[in-house]
């Protein structure tokens, strides 16, 4: 089965802005995914209701397979969300950001504590693990909530504009830190508003404008056809 699959999503925002007009799109396991457009023109909205944080209208998500409404507890495990704002509790040290976490899936204490250190040490955080969130610098805090996303090693990882307002340098890191997992054999989409960022990492691109899906191909079919 697709590592996601939706189907006729839609999403009216306080019964009458329609954000979402009918979406269906498929990801297959291993892709690198890009979704890419405009500001407005629903992305965040289709993490969120993946993410069960945002309640759709209408349709149907299922990630490899489990439908979200009828077994959240089960797609939650094989999904890791990287959200565009940083949501965490910004007195809380680090470690016991990622920790807490690792304890919302369910993750045995011992294997938790492991895998926090595993992620902290990958995304360069390991000497700031007893530091409060809020004495981080933006970039710090972007990995701590990539290592937080991990930690529980999902099949699929989402990441809502993942470089937005992020340095050059710490973008290129974070390239190469995602096609180093991605390559390890887990899925990743991302949204995105910068084509090269698509360019660079994606193979496979929807463009949505306006709530609706208006192109799905091949990222290099996409640049051809510019
Ligand atoms: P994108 O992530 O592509 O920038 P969003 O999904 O954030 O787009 O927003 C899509 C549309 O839905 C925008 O017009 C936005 O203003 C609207 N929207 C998003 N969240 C809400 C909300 N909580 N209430 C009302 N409208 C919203
Ligand atoms: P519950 O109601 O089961 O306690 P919540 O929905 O309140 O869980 O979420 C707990 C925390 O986990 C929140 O910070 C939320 O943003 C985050 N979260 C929820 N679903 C996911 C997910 N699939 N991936 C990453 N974080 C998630």
């Amino acid at each position: 089965s697709a590592a996601l699959s939706i189907r006729n999503l839609t999403k009216v925002y306080n019964n009458k802005f329609e954000a979402l007009k009918g979406i269906s799109l498929d990801v297959m396991p291993g892709d690198f995914f890009a979704v890419l457009g405009p500001n407005g023109a629903g992305k965040s909205t289709t993490i969120g209701i993946i993410s069960s944080l945002v309640r759709k209208t209408a349709g149907d998500v299922e990630i490899f397979g489990v439908n979200i409404d009828t077994d959240f507890s089960q797609a939650k495990k094989y999904l890791g969300v990287v959200p565009q704002e940083f949501n965490f509790n910004l007195f809380e040290k680090v470690e016991d950001i990622v920790l807490q976490q690792a304890g919302y899936y369910g993750l045995p204490r011992d294997y938790a504590k492991s895998q926090t250190e595993k992620y902290l040490k990958k995304l360069n955080l390991w000497d700031k693990r007893s530091t409060p969130a809020r004495m981080l610098s933006g970039g710090m805090k972007r990995r701590l909530m990539i290592a937080r996303a991990l930690v529980h090693e999902p099949r699929l990882l989402i990441l809502d504009e993942p470089t937005a307002g992020v340095d050059i340098e710490l973008r290129r890191s974070m390239w190469d830190f995602l096609r180093e997992i991605n390559e390890a054999g887990t899925t990743i989409i991302l949204t995105t508003h910068y084509l090269e960022e698509a360019e660079s990492l994606c193979r496979n691109v929807a463009i949505i404008d306006k709530g609706l899906l208006v192109k799905n191909t091949s990222v290099k079919n996409l640049l051809q056809g510019l």
